[in-house]
């Protein structure tokens, strides 16, 4: 049995990047010259696609004649003239009471069309108030500007988050107007102080919820509920506010924000602000010459440059030729390593040239993010290499080249990445640098599933049994539950009520059901498997920063090599019951990657399709993982210097899998042969990890897998792929609705490799638990012949579950 868990991706090595450009003109080229410069420095071209994204001018609107004049004044001072047509259509739909979703792009204006309906409430009606949640307190901090900038009297915004001196917090409560906030505020200190606030929800005009497509996955689903919960308190003091989403450009917004809040909600897409030209080119790094060691311990594959040195180059050279670049890239230490490596290629080029470059990610602290923010926008800085945490951040304007360090996962969010290049009607330059992973190589080789494909819904999915029964415990605890709270509160309410009565955390009564202990239930919105774990320098204690919980068994096991701002830190110690890891400074010439060991058991079926001898299944199951070890590689060469154990407890998680089994009788008819079914199905496996963010709007590190020749509870070859949280977040249902699409690419991207028996872009897995082994591409091919002969082609119509 062969599995793969999800989990955070090991950083790779490569070749040192060339410092030739640094000696680049220092004035700004265009993009298309840029683009010519760095593909000039790569023996072979190394782009794929060069797609032109054409300008598009903007139109106007008038002012709504309900906006009163001081407002226009003042949008006028800020230089905003007239609203863009969008802008007004969404501010009309939300003043006369509908809600409503604008669902637009990067730097479209979406912030005028709910501050329009909202401001123009405060000014007209001194009583009314707002609402506002931002999914990060940075953004709050950011509209708070915005607001108060306009200069508009009466309104009193104020932002309320943990950050908020205790001896303020009165005064927003019993004056503030507009309250600028984020869902976990709201979840722990608004609702549960609900009596405090009834002042100002019992006056509520408008709820905005900016941002609202970064409320996917499981976090989305808790948000929901937080959304409801608030609902529930504004009824209770006889208020029905409006509520006003903005979001990125996203499939059905409407149908998403409908589920988010539970309401009716109009939709409003069409953008009509201008926008600069962006020359978006497809970039796949060269294959290294003689491979020495790959980096999973076979040596059967070429191996491409890694994704992480391409961009480390290509930001280094974009930085000395003048151009203000933004890297996004995947993972927290990836940002880290890119920053490192083009800081150290610019000094090698003009010593004191690396400090134009850092680096920037969610886990650091509140400090350090604004003086990144801050020296960047000074111009101080010139190169940043980022998680997507900057896709909240601050309103970053003038970036004349963006670099997207492997797919992000999702068309919407590699537009919205895209989109902070070309503002300010400049032209600008983006590159897709592609990782040496299936999903990576497949986009690069088919542009049109890029450019000609539209960008997916946001998936979230309210009636996680796992989110919503610690919900209802809130809402209980809040204002004890009646029978319309059910409906509030939508499908599986009532089972998820009576499985909180029958635990004894619930006690019915005529009056409906209350909430028996003292304490309030202990909830967290983020990360879900656990509170995260702070990572503290032993020496001096200094808190260097975060890692969510679920990731640190990987990242922070006792010897793993942590990286925070270019420095190296090697792990003391990991104390999962008080949430820390000790670390000390120091650079090894190792990198270090975790292994663990997974057991997979079906709990029930949901649906399933029986397509002779292939079946699909979608249903519950227990998945068991362990860190149990983990490698040294010299980070020179890849070579692996030893393999050490580590003593982590397991992890349960009960979640929704997608799964395919096959007879053993069609797998010989296909010509696999029964002692290559493991690594047949292993390779068909990773390939179909790799590819399903394609088609669910998951990353491959949200989901993990596991194959094998015979497992006990389907009695045949299966493969399966799991949610890797827990109660499911909706991309295993989405990859079964979908499976003849998304097996179709999976087994295209491995016909298509032009390697030889498997390599990291089709069938190899950067986090396999095995180690790679064992592999079969070419019966990964048969594997996945079989399956799409057998299965209905379009949308699965699945039967309803059956016991295993
Ligand atoms: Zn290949
Ligand atoms: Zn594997």
């Amino acid at each position: 049995m062969t599995s793969d868990s999800p989990a955070p991706r090991p950083r790779r090595p490569g070749r040192p990047p060339s410092p030739a450009a640094a000696h680049a003109a220092a004035t700004g080229p265009s993009p298309a010259q840029l683009l010519s410069q760095l593909r000039a420095r790569s023996g072979t071209d190394p782009v794929t696609h060069v797609e032109r994204v054409p300008a598009r001018t903007g139109k106007a609107a008038p002012w709504p004649s309900w906006v009163p004049v001081e407002l226009q004044a003042a949008c006028t001072r800020q230089g905003v003239t007239a609203p863009w047509q969008h802008q007004a259509e969404a501010a009309d739909l939300a003043h006369t009471g509908n809600h409503v979703v604008v669902a637009t792009g990067t730097a479209s204006g979406k912030s005028l069309a709910y501050q329009l309906p909202a401001l123009s409430t405060l000014l007209t009606d001194p009583r009314a108030t707002v609402l506002y949640l931002a999914p990060t307190k940075a953004l709050a901090v950011d509209q708070l500007r915005a607001i108060t900038e306009l200069e508009l009297d009466g309104v009193r915004p104020a932002c309320y988050d943990g950050d908020t001196p205790r001896a303020e917090r009165e005064w927003i409560r019993q004056h503030a107007r507009f309250v600028l906030t984020n869902p976990d505020m709201l979840h722990h200190g608004i609702l549960p102080g609900h009596a405090q606030w009834a002042r100002f929800l019992r006056r509520l005009a408008y709820v905005v919820v900016d941002e609202c497509h970064s409320y996917r996955g499981v976090f989305g689903s808790q948000v929901a509920h937080v959304l409801r919960r608030l609902r529930r308190q504004c009824t209770r003091v006889g208020r029905t506010p409006v509520f006003v989403l903005a979001s990125a450009t996203s499939g059905d917004p409407a149908a998403t924000a409908q589920r988010l809040t539970g309401l009716p909600v109009a939709a409003v897409t069409a953008d009509t602000s201008p926008r600069g030209g962006v020359t978006f080119a497809l970039w796949e790094p060269p294959t290294l010459p003689t491979p020495t060691a790959s980096p999973d311990d076979t040596d059967l594959a070429p191996v491409r440059r890694s994704a992480l040195r391409e961009t480390a180059d290509l930001l280094a050279d974009a930085v000395a030729a003048g151009v203000r670049t933004l890297a996004f890239v995947r993972s927290r230490r990836g940002a880290e390593a890119v920053a490192a490596n083009a800081r150290r290629a610019l000094d090698e080029a003009v010593s004191g040239l690396g400090a134009q470059v850092a680096a920037y990610r969610a886990g650091y602290l509140r400090e350090e993010r604004r003086e990144l923010e801050r020296s960047l926008l000074s111009g101080e800085l010139r190169g940043l290499a980022s998680t997507n945490a900057l896709e909240f951040g601050v309103d970053l304007v003038g970036l004349d080249a963006v670099l997207i360090c492997g797919y992000p996962g999702t068309r919407a969010s590699l537009w919205q990445q895209a989109g902070r290049a070309g503002r300010s009607g400049q032209e600008a330059l983006a590159v897709l640098v592609a990782r040496d992973d299936p999903l990576d190589s497949y986009l690069v080789h088919h542009p049109e599933a890029v450019f000609g494909t539209p960008v997916e819904a946001t998936v979230l999915d309210p009636t996680n049994p796992y989110v919503l029964g610690p919900q209802l415990a809130c809402a209980a605890a809040e204002a004890p539950l009646t029978p319309a709270d059910l409906d509030l509160f939508g499908e599986g309410a009532k089972e998820a009520v009576e499985a909180l009565v029958e635990a004894g955390a619930l006690r019915q009564r005529p009056t409906g059901w209350y909430w028996r202990h003292r304490e309030r239930p202990q909830v967290e919105l983020r990360g879900g498997d656990g509170a995260p774990i702070c990572v503290v320098e032993t020496a001096t204690g200094r808190l260097l920063g975060t890692v969510d919980g679920g990731s640190s068994h990987f990242l922070l096991h006792p010897g793993a090599v942590y990286l925070h701002q270019g420095v190296s830190y090697v792990v003391d110690t990991l104390d999962l019951a008080d949430g820390c890891a000790l670390v000390h400074p120091e650079e090894p010439d190792w990198s270090t990657h975790a292994r663990d060991v997974t057991s997979l058991s079906v709990v029930a079926v949901r649906s399933y399709v029986d397509a002779g001898p292939v079946g699909l299944f979608l249903g519950e199951v227990d998945v068991t993982s362990q860190v149990v070890s983990y490698q040294r590689r010299r980070i020179a060469t890849g070579e692996v210097i030893d393999t050490r154990p580590l003593d982590l407890p397991a992890r349960e998680l009960r979640t929704v899998a997608v799964w395919f089994t096959l007879s053993p009788e069609s797998l010989t008819a296909g010509g696999v042969d029964p002692a290559d079914v493991p690594g047949a199905l292993h390779a068909a496996e990773h390939a179909a990890i790799g590819l399903l963010p394609l088609t669910a709007t998951c990353d491959r590190w949200d989901i993990g897998g596991l194959s094998t020749a015979t497992h006990p509870d389907t009695g045949a070859p299966t493969v399966f792929v799991y949610d890797g949280h827990r109660g499911g977040a909706g991309f295993a249902e989405r990859a079964y609705a979908t499976a003849a699409t998304w097996l179709r690419a999976t087994r295209d991207v491995v016909a298509e490799c032009g390697c030889e028996s498997g390599c990291p872009s089709c069938v190899q897995s950067p986090k396999c638990g095995n180690g790679n082994n064992p592999l079969s591409k070419a019966d990964a091919i048969r594997v996945l012949d079989i399956v799409l002969a057998n299965l209905p082609s379009g949308a699965v119509r699945g039967q309803p579950g059956i016991l295993p």
